[in-house]
């Protein structure tokens, strides 16, 4: 039995009254929630307890400032969290979710959300159940429950029973009633109870938090000691307490987490301009460190536009000419009509059609049923078999075929090696044809009948493996799916990237290897490797990695997993794409699991990292070229940030080792203008950076954020160039005022050097942002206006300086004063001095790289 569905008039009048199917968003909490948390997590309330102590001490100005650190940055973390989330909500927004509906008699395809009550919907296997609803009719149902009940056992479900939305139908089919959408849904009410829960923290929020927390140790403890020396020295404790604040300050890397959230969230706002959507901001990083690419065939490499070219029967073969999913065509050849026969056999087994649409047509469903709906129509067969099947063994990628009981027929279609067998009179011609076929680049698809005697009944309740037996074979279709036509320089770009490839499918291994000699997947000397006999790990291993786009065929969703197991056991970051419901396992473990947008279904979608919008390779390339893009600006400014702290930090250690007798090139006040005034938007404009040209012409690297190359760069080149001249500029300005050692200097004297020492960490920085944007180039070969939210920032930047220098009342409260003519040449030289020890520096590497 089933329902005639709605009309359309209905359904729309249903879906104003009670709103679009969604759940009702969560319950947001308030901006000012929000912005308090980022006021009171633990380094602010570092922050705060120095400016309590700092008011204690007596020092209000210090007090001041220090507030205004911790509120300027709070804000700013805010506001960089708003637009991450932001960012992520309406990514989610794209995800595909298409619902099979009978409205107005005729199935159509409508989006979940507008899905109202007494919609009557059609699920198959592999399925989100969209609404809560009642099965009308089920098929071998199993519904996946383990997102409301945390039992992960599929349920079975028979007719009559209620099944929730948000849960997963992972095997049969159903027609089912909508009876509550929306808030109504148990899921909605559920998540109202659970929506305070936060999730837990990912890989690269707990690297972070860990360099986090590294770094504030380390300030904490330098602060530490440099209090305890200027005791030491005899310098009233006031003074000591004001210099230990300004290091931990300096040195804590308040800004660091949103300010990485946020450039992952530009990273998947971009990917998702190219039709690439991550499920999590994580999968942005990992993506960019991907080494390894298992691809599957139909649809990602392949157009998925399939065409049904060949019928080979008892009687002989007939080839078929038409264009699309047209039904006019042309047959020629032998037996003719028991090709027809065969087509309207695999016509019953399928759900997919060919449907005229606003005069054209199309695939409604599965793109193969479709063509073989219109190979039916085109050998002039009655396409219409409206007539349920009463029973059906839906495909999935494991069993490879798929059966039906319509009346007293059970029909088989599916992959030859899943179908002959089960057949009980075929001769070696059958599989030489078959392999014929296959070479030729077609997929081949056999097709078999049995007739089911006695009480229909009796055959309900039989298991699948007491009727698919025993069958006679009708024929094998040979279907034509031409590659992407830019498949084959994606391919050729990937390998330029580093990129290692191999075609994971399910399909016969000679049509695979067809595929892939003509997209130019396998290199010579071709390997084909067959997933029913897989060799052990290091052999597969040794095929998988010495040979340049190897072929695994015929593999079942378990063999895709040991893949992705044994390349992660050498250290691959793997890519694996799945759309059946048993490839969730391999999709999970998998670095990054890719599902498709258009084909596939629910569940491997839910299991994925990456949907790619169109299905297609390349997007997967894009991806990768995105993700390392944004791992580079998070490395950016990085470095930039911590080049900053080692200018900041080089006058106190300065001043220690002087047993106290070199004055303080910078105050702490100095320092939180630094802070706030310079570092935080050249780091956002450098998170934002544009994927470079030559991210995809260099190999990937696993890289850590704080790795030694890192390390390098900040600690040995340019933040000791940078603070030699800030160091510099100090002394000519203070030497040249008449400054003599062992004395204090003249108070006016010592603001006018401050200022020069300023001015030259501020300038140093600019140019410090500008070589950071890029790892191994000069910054005048990227063009100086290519980044134009840097050439924003800097020119902000410069503003900020001349305000502190030139503004008397600013620069009295930061303890500066505009310094002579010889102090600003100095000072000045931190641009090219910066500039030339990157250049120096980036071609030494580049060298020892080559
Ligand atoms: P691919 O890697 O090309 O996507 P699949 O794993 O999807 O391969 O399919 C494997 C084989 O299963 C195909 O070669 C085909 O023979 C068979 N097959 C695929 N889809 C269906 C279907 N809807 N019904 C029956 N058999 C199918
Ligand atoms: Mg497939």
């Amino acid at each position: 039995m089933t329902t005639a569905g709605l009309t359309s008039g209905q359904a729309a009048e249903l879906l104003e009254k009670a709103g679009p199917n969604v759940l009702p968003a969560e319950k947001s909490i308030s901006q000012w929630r929000k912005l308090w948390g980022e006021l009171t997590h633990f380094f602010a309330l570092m922050l705060w307890c120095a400016a309590a102590l700092a008011f204690l001490a007596d020092l209000p100005q210090l007090g001041v400032a220090i507030i205004v650190v911790v509120l300027v940055n709070g804000i700013f973390a805010h506001i960089q969290q708003e637009r991450a989330q932001h960012a992520a909500a309406r990514l989610r927004g794209l995800l595909p979710a298409d619902v099979m509906v009978r409205r107005d008699g005729r199935v159509r395809k409508v989006h979940a959300s507008e899905l109202v009550v007494n919609d009557a919907v059609l699920l198959t296997a592999g399925d989100r159940i969209p609404a809560d609803v009642i099965l009308v009719t089920a098929q071998a149902c199993a519904v996946d429950e383990s997102m409301l009940t945390g039992e992960s056992d599929p349920v079975p479900k028979t007719a009559g029973d209620s099944a929730w939305g948000g849960t997963f139908l992972v095997n049969g089919d159903a027609e089912a009633t909508v009876n509550a959408t929306g808030g109504g849904t148990r899921l909605a009410g559920i998540s109202a109870l659970t929506s305070g829960a936060v999730p837990p923290p990912t890989p690269l929020s707990l690297e972070l938090r860990r360099i986090v927390r590294v770094v504030a140790s380390l300030a904490l403890a330098i602060a530490a000691l440099f209090f305890l020396v200027s005791l030491l020295v005899g310098i009233e404790w006031r003074n000591s307490f004001l210099f230990a604040i300004g290091v931990a300050v300096a040195l804590v890397p308040e800004g660091l987490l949103p300010t990485v959230t946020l450039s992952l969230a530009m990273g998947a706002q971009r990917m998702a301009s190219r039709n690439a959507l991550v499920r999590n901001l994580e999968a942005v990083e990992t993506l960019g460190s991907t080494t390894f690419i298992c691809t599957d065939k139909t649809g990602t490499l392949t157009q998925n536009r399939m065409n049904a070219v060949e019928v080979f029967t008892s009687s002989g073969s007939v080839s078929i000419v038409g264009e699309g999913y047209n039904p006019e065509g042309a047959a020629q050849g032998d037996g003719q009509e028991k090709a027809a026969e065969t087509a309207l056999a695999a016509l019953a087994a399928s759900q997919g059609r060919a449907e005229l649409h606003d005069g054209q047509w199309r695939a409604l469903g599965d793109p193969m049923e479709a063509a073989i709906d219109v190979l039916a129509r085109r050998l002039g067969g009655a396409a219409e078999i409206r007539t349920a099947p009463s029973r059906r063994f839906a495909f999935d990628p494991s069993r490879r075929r798929e059966s039906a009981i319509v009346g007293h027929d059970l029909f088989c279609k599916g992959a030859p090696e899943a179908v002959l067998p089960l057949c009980s009179d075929t001769d070696g011609q059958v599989a030489g044809q078959v392999q014929l076929m296959a070479s030729r680049g077609l997929r081949v698809i056999a097709v078999a009948r049995r007739r089911l005697d006695g009480p229909s009944e009796a055959w309900e309740s039989r298991p699948p493996g007491d009727i698919e037996r025993g069958m006679e074979l009708l024929g094998l279709i040979g279907l034509h799916d031409p590659p992407r036509p830019d498949v084959a320089d994606v391919i050729r770009t990937a390998r330029t990237a580093g990129l290692k490839l191999a075609m994971i499918t399910g399909d016969h291994p000679a049509t695979a290897a067809a595929i892939a000699r003509e997209i130019g997947l396998m290199g010579a000397p071709e390997f084909i490797l067959e997933g029913s006999d897989l060799p052990d790990d290091e052999q597969l291993l040794g095929a998988l990695l010495d040979r340049d786009g190897v072929v695994v065929s015929r593999v079942s969703p378990e063999q895709k997993l040991r893949v992705a197991k044994a390349l992660q056991s050498r250290g691959h970051v793997v890519a694996m794409t799945g759309d059946g419901v048993n490839d969730g396992p391999a999709l999970r473990e998998a670095d990054i699991g890719v599902a498709m947008g258009l084909s596939g279904t629910d569940v491997a979608r839910e299991a994925a990292d990456l949907v790619l919008l169109d299905d297609h390779f390349a997007t997967i390339v894009a991806a990768i070229e995105q993700g390392r893009a944004t791992y580079s600006n998070i490395h950016r400014f990085l470095t930039y940030h911590l080049t900053d702290n080692v200018a900041e930090l080089t006058p106190f250690v300065v001043w220690a080792l002087s047993g106290g007798q070199f004055p303080l090139a910078l105050g702490v006040l100095q320092i939180l203008a630094l802070d706030i005034g310079t570092d935080l938007l050249p780091a956002l404009a450098l998170g934002a950076e544009p994927p470079g040209k030559r991210v995809l012409s260099r190999p990937p690297e696993r890289r850590h954020l704080m790795d030694r190359q890192l390390m390098v760069r900040v600690f040995c080149v340019l933040g000791p160039v940078e603070a030699l001249v800030e160091m510099s500029a100090f002394s000519v300005v203070l030497f040249g005022g008449g400054w003599t050692r062992g004395e204090p200097p003249e108070p006016g004297l010592l603001m006018a050097a401050s200022g020069a020492a300023f001015t030259a960490v501020v300038l140093g920085q600019l140019a410090n942002a500008y070589a950071c944007r890029s790892a191994t180039v000069p910054p005048w070969r990227l063009g100086w206006g290519s980044n134009k939210l840097l050439a924003w920032a800097v020119l902000a930047e410069l503003a900020v300086l001349a305000a502190c220098l030139y503004v008397p009342p600013l620069a009295a409260l930061l303890g500066q004063a505009p310094p002579p003519m010889a102090g600003l040449l100095l000072a000045a030289l931190a641009v090219p001095a910066v500039l030339a020890a990157d250049w120096a520096y980036k071609g030494f590497r580049g060298r020892g790289a080559r």
